[in-house]
């Protein structure tokens, strides 16, 4: 088995008990492979694994791989910050954005979202770290945002993204998530999704309800640039 073959296999299994230690089923929790900064032969050796849902950043590396791959039916998610002169090229190489956190890009998203496509899939990135983050919509914000999505015709709103402060400590891990997850129920819309979790955290995250874990370095080891 290749590396990455085995990390994988490592992930499925952390996935795997986290979800039964709270009685989920572990697949309700899908694996988002978070591949900025690596080769398209990693994304392929994880495909060749099972993997089929890759997360990128940036939106000129993630164009390159998308070319490189157009062999294997991957499917594509977008999680990294959003300038609006880049909405057009992600409202037509996404299926998935993750990280939505004002009204102008969401409305620029569905405009540009090619009529022949499915609706794309949206997440509103919350920030649930006050003033220790500074992307993510602010709760008291998230309500109308999430209404106004709603009310977009090329987009589907699918749940919420969070990236809390990051933290070794599990007690803050889940009142973070769970802080995300009662975000969720209050808007009182049909939501089936939480994006939320990442390679030290992604237990809590699971115990906390998430959806989709985004892995990055427990999958394709540590990048060689920089934190997002
Ligand atoms: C890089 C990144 C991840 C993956 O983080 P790891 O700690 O490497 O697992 C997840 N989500 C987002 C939004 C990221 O930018």
């Amino acid at each position: 088995m290749s590396t990455i073959a085995e990390n994988i296999s490592t992930l499925a299994e952390r996935i795997r008990s986290a979800a039964q230690a709270v009685q989920r089923d572990p697949a309700s929790v899908g694996l988002l492979a978070v591949s900025k900064t690596k080769p398209a032969s990693d994304l392929r050796e994880a495909y060749d694994a099972g993997l089929r849902d890759f997360g990128e950043n940036y939106l000129q590396e993630a164009l390159g791989k998308q070319a490189e791959l157009s062999d294997l039916p991957l499917i594509w998610h977008f999680i990294g910050p959003i300038q609006s002169n880049k909405t057009r090229a992600i409202a037509e190489n996404f299926a998935w954005v993750h990280s939505v956190d004002r009204l102008k890009i969401a409305q620029r998203l569905s405009e540009q979202r090619p009529p022949a496509l499915p609706p794309l899939n949206i997440c509103i990135q919350v920030n649930v770290s006050g003033e220790a983050s500074k992307s993510g919509c602010s709760p008291e914000d998230l309500p109308a945002l999430a209404q106004a999505i709603c009310a977009l015709p090329h987009l589907k709103l699918r749940g919420l993204m969070a990236i809390p402060e990051p933290t070794d400590n599990p007690d803050e891990q889940n009142a973070s998530f769970a802080a995300v997850s009662t975000l969720q129920a209050q808007l009182g819309l049909p939501l089936d999704t939480l994006s939320m979790g990442m390679s030290h955290d992604l237990e809590a995250a699971i115990a906390q309800g998430a959806t989709w874990v985004r892995i990055g370095t427990a999958l394709f080891g540590a990048r060689n640039y920089g934190q997002p």
